[in-house]
C-alpha cells in the first residue's frame, strides 16, 4: 500500500566514511520491516572533489586523472573497511568512475561546461548509492538499487535541471513501485536526473532533499525524514551564534520563507512538492536518531522565535544609464532578462530614480559576465564579499548586535523579516591616552 510508505534522505555527511555509513545502517536497522525509500549523495564533500575534476579538465592543466585518482582510493579506503574483497560493488564502483575516465579523455573544447559538468559530478550520487546500498544488503537489510535517472526527468538546463512532472511521475510509479512491492528497502541517488534524451543532468547543489521530495510526491509516501547532523531546524547556525535553539514545529509556509532565506537546512525546493501533498517533513539527527527533531507540517501558524540566516559571498551591483536616464520599465525589463540569462541569484534589489541596486550570490564569474554584456548602455558599479544578513520575526534589540562591525550597504523589511546586506570594515578605534 503507498500509504505506508516513507522516505528517507540521508546527505554527504551522514555517509563521509565506513563508521558513517555503519552508523546509519543501525539506524536503518530500526525500521526493518517498513517500506522505505531512501535518497543519498554524494560520500562527505566528494563533490566538491568532483567539481575539482571538471574545472581541471576544463582548465586542461593536467591534474584531471590525478584528482580523480585521489577520489578513487579515498573511495576505495572505505569500502575496504566495509567489505569482503570478493564483494561485487568493487567492480560497480570502479566502472562507474570509468564512466569520468572517458569524459577526461576527450577535447573539453567541443562541449559546453555545464553539460560537461554533469556528466562527471554525477558520479558521486552513483557510487556512494552503491557503496550504501551494498552494505545494507550485508547487514541483513535487503535493498534494491534504483537508478534515479530512469525516473527524473528534467528539461535540458545542466546543472539547475528543472523536472518535468509529467514524465517523472509515471516513471516514478514504473520504476520504483514494482522494487518497494517486493519488500525490502528501495535506495536512489540524490542531486541527479536525466533529460528525455537520456543525458545526465543535475538539480542544482545540495539537491538531494529535492530529490527526496520528488519521489515523496510521486509515490504518496506518508513522511519524509531529512537526516542531519543537527538536532533539527534550528534558529541560527551554531557556528556563528550562541544561544541557538531547535525547533520542534513549524509550519510548511515559514519553513518555505526560511530556506528562501537562506537556511541551508533544507533545500528551499524541497518544501513545495510536500505541502502540495500534505506530506509532512521530519528533520532528525543521525547523531541521535532518537531525539525529536523538527515536524514540518500544514499545523496553523504558531508564534516563532527570531530566526537568522547568513549567507556569504554577495555581491551588490549598482547599476545606472550611461545617458543619466531614469532607470524605467523598458530598462528594467532587459536587465532582468540578463539576471535570468546569466543565472544571477537575486537576494534582494532597490531602485531609485537614476539607479538599480541589487544583491545576487557570486557565484562563478556570472556577475563579470554580466556586466560585460551590459557595461555599453549601463554604468555598473560592483561591491564583492558581502554578508547578507536575513532575520525572521526579529526584534529591535537584536538587530545593533548583528550590525556590530560592520556597516549597512542595503537594509529592506517586509513585515516580519529584516535584510541587511553588510560590508565588514576596519573599525577606527581611538587610542588609548
Ligand atoms: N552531492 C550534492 C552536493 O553536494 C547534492 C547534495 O548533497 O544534496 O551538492
Ligand atoms: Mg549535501
Amino acid at each position: 500500500m503507498n500509504q505506508a510508505l516513507k522516505v528517507f534522505k540521508f546527505g554527504g555527511a551522514s555517509i563521509k566514511d565506513a563508521a558513517a555509513i555503519k552508523n546509519v545502517a543501525s539506524i536503518l536497522q530500526d525500521y526493518k520491516d517498513q517500506k522505505l525509500l531512501i535518497v543519498v549523495s554524494a560520500m562527505g564533500k566528494s563533490t566538491n572533489a568532483l567539481e575539482g575534476i571538471v574545472n581541471a579538465h576544463t582548465a586542461q592543466d593536467g591534474k584531471a586523472f590525478e584528482l580523480l585518482e585521489q577520489l578513487k582510493q579515498e573511495h576505495f579506503g572505505i569500502m575496504a573497511e566495509l567489505f569482503e574483497e570478493e564483494n561485487e560493488v568493487f567492480a560497480q564502483v570502479n566502472d562507474t568512475f570509468v564512466e569520468i575516465e572517458w569524459v577526461i579523455e576527450e577535447d573539453p573544447q567541443h562541449e559546453d561546461y555545464d553539460y560537461l559538468y554533469d556528466q562527471i559530478v554525477s558520479v558521486g550520487e552513483l557510487v556512494s548509492s552503491r557503496i550504501v546500498a551494498a552494505y545494507l544488503a550485508k547487514s541483513e537489510l535487503p535493498t534494491e538499487w534504483l537508478d534515479a535517472r530512469d525516473v527524473i526527468i528534467t528539461d535540458n538546463l545542466y546543472r539547475e535541471g528543472w523536472v518535468l512532472w509529467e514524465e517523472t511521475l509515471p516513471r516514478a510509479q514504473k520504476h520504483a513501485l514494482p522494487k518497494l512491492e517486493k519488500g525490502g528497502f528501495v535506495l536512489t541517488q540524490g542531486f541527479i536526473g536525466s533529460t528525455s534524451e537520456n543525458f545526465t543532468t543535475t538539480l542544482g547543489r545540495e539537491g538531494s532533499d529535492y530529490t527526496a521530495a520528488i519521489f515523496s510526491y510521486c509515490l504518496d509516501a506518508k513522511s519524509m525524514t531529512i537526516w542531519k547532523d543537527v538536532p533539527g531546524v534550528l534558529t541560527a547556525d551554531p557556528r556563528l551564534f550562541d544561544n541557538v535553539t531547535k525547533l520542534d514545529r513549524m509550519s510548511y509556509r515559514e519553513a518555505i520563507e526560511m530556506t528562501y532565506y537562506g537556511a541551508k537546512v533544507i533545500h528551499p525546493k524541497t518544501i513545495k512538492p510536500l505541502q502540495n501533498k500534505t506530506i509532512p517533513l521530519h528533520v532528525k539527527s543521525f547523531i541521535d536518531p532518537q531525539g525529536s527533531g523538527t515536524f514540518i507540517s500544514a499545523e496553523v501558524e504558531d508564534i516563532y522565535p527570531p530566526m537568522v540566516t547568513v549567507e556569504q559571498k554577495q555581491a551588490v551591483l549598482y547599476i545606472s544609464t550611461r545617458d543619466f536616464s531614469f532607470v524605467a520599465e523598458q530598462h528594467l525589463s532587459q536587465l532582468f532578462s540578463l539576471i535570468a540569462k546569466y543565472r544571477l541569484q537575486v537576494n534582494m534589489m532597490q531602485n531609485t530614480a537614476i539607479s538599480f541596486v541589487v544583491c545576487v550570490n557570486d557565484i562563478d564569474d556570472r556577475v563579470h559576465k554580466f556586466k560585460e554584456n551590459i557595461k555599453e548602455e549601463f554604468k555598473v558599479l560592483i561591491d564583492r564579499d558581502l554578508e547578507l544578513i536575513t532575520v525572521r520575526h526579529y526584534q529591535k534589540e537584536m538587530l545593533n548586535n548583528l550590525r556590530k562591525g560592520k556597516i549597512v550597504i542595503l537594509e529592506d523589511r517586509v513585515k516580519n523579516t529584516i535584510q541587511m546586506v553588510l560590508k565588514k570594515v576596519p573599525m577606527i578605534e581611538r587610542k588609548e591616552n
